[in-house]
């Protein structure tokens, strides 16, 4: 704990350093190489960059022991064009991207350098990942791959602008449909009391969504977000269609009320076609953008690390919550998961004035290490919290 202390001053260089190196989703190839380089330097000699360009620095373990992967994310939502000099206003930097998450990245090398000078050796290996595509158009794309290829994880550190001492546990999940109303259309007028309504039918199901009771117990939200429909006031609609969608921790609810949606759907359709004595209007249902979801149980044991940590530094663990992260892969694969801070007080995420104020950051970086060591085991110390995968 003192090393990390000591080592804050380089920790923030390091940041700096990262954060000037432009790597806007789907171009992290530069500081791929340069983060590379950087894990090289401090003491890993199996770096390989894959073919997405995530960077993976394997420290060996001794052994038999859980195999923990600690993840920060390469990407930006910045273009090529920003401007990503670092700028110093008293003890506040600026810098588009550097807390998110380019002091994540530097916070790794703080606790490489730690483990070498103390010789820390852990049971299992552990894994250090820089992923790419974490930001919105990548997808997850850098963990996706990073887990399918890396079966043996057996718990999951994501480092994140988050306020030390506050972790988060759960991801979401999101389930997106787009529910289309088909019929023949028809003039307002002349065809009036022989052909359905798409608009009508899309009426009907809005109004059903409208009245549905949600489960309140875990957070479970809906919401109709665009609702298109009709061509012109005197015709009657030929098609109409709305796009919802759904969020909660728990699959299952998200995927109760997806069907719920359908059985809705079709209710409407039979009821616009009963009122006119008809049977030509029809109705399709598209998922599209869902996200998988997961959550860490608030008393898996890897939680009872991270308070046992945050107390064992004076501090008090603020709370536990629900975010977007690459943390979604693991936690829908099941694989225990906290998505942590490195300290300092951060703010602005996405915006060109992003900043960070480092002061006494290294208390951030000593409670995610501490976990992580927690959750690995150290040779000769402690026992691993997790097992082996
Ligand atoms: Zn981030």
């Amino acid at each position: 704990m003192e090393l990390i202390k000591g080592d804050e001053a380089r920790f923030v260089k390091e940041s700096i350093q990262i954060s000037e190196i432009p790597a806007p989703t789907f171009q992290e190839a530069k500081r791929a190489q340069a983060f590379a380089a950087l894990l090289k330097a401090n003491g890993l000699t199996d770096v390989r960059i894959d073919s997405i360009n995530n960077v993976i620095g394997l420290r060996k373990g001794t052994g038999k022991g859980p195999a923990i992967a600690v993840v920060a994310h390469l990407d930006t939502v910045f273009d090529a064009k920003t401007d990503v000099e670092v700028k110093r206003k008293g003890s506040v930097l600026s810098g588009p991207g550097l807390a998110d998450d380019s002091a994540a990245l530097a916070s790794m090398l703080s606790w490489l350098r730690a483990m070498n000078q103390a010789k820390i050796a852990t049971p299992g290996d552990l894994y250090f990942v820089a992923t790419v595509g974490e930001e919105a158009a990548g997808d997850l794309r850098g963990a996706r791959k990073f887990f399918k290829d890396y079966s043996t994880i057996a718990g999951v550190v994501i480092l994140e602008p988050l306020q030390a001492p506050y972790a988060l546990i759960a991801q979401n999940a999101t389930l997106r449909l787009e529910v289309t109303f088909k019929g023949p259309g028809g003039h307002a007028y002349i065809d009036y009391g022989k052909v359905p309504s798409a608009v009508n039918a899309m009426g009907r199901l809005i109004a059903k969504m409208a009245d549905m009771s949600i489960p309140a117990q875990p957070l479970t939200t809906f919401n109709v977000g665009t609702a298109k429909g009709g061509d012109y006031v005197s015709k009657i609609a030929p098609s109409a269609s709305i796009q919802l969608e759904t969020r909660s921790v728990s699959r299952q609810n998200v995927e109760t009320i997806a069907r719920r949606v359908q059985v809705y759907a079709r209710q409407a359709v039979d009821e616009e076609n009963r009122r006119w004595g008809v049977k030509s209007l029809s109705m399709s249902v598209r998922e599209f953008a869902s996200r998988l979801g997961g959550m860490t149980p608030a008393d898996h044991p890897i939680v009872f690390a991270w308070m046992a940590a945050a107390q064992q530094l004076g501090m008090t663990p603020r709370g536990l919550g629900v975010g977007s992260t690459d943390g979604a892969i693991p936690l829908a694969a099941g694989i225990p998961t906290l998505v942590l801070g490195f300290g300092g007080t951060a703010g602005g995420f996405h915006a060109v004035d992003e900043t960070w104020n480092p002061t006494n950051a290294y208390k951030g970086v000593q409670l995610s290490f501490l976990t992580t060591l927690a959750m690995a085991g150290v040779e000769g110390v402690s026992q691993p919290t997790l097992a082996t995968r």
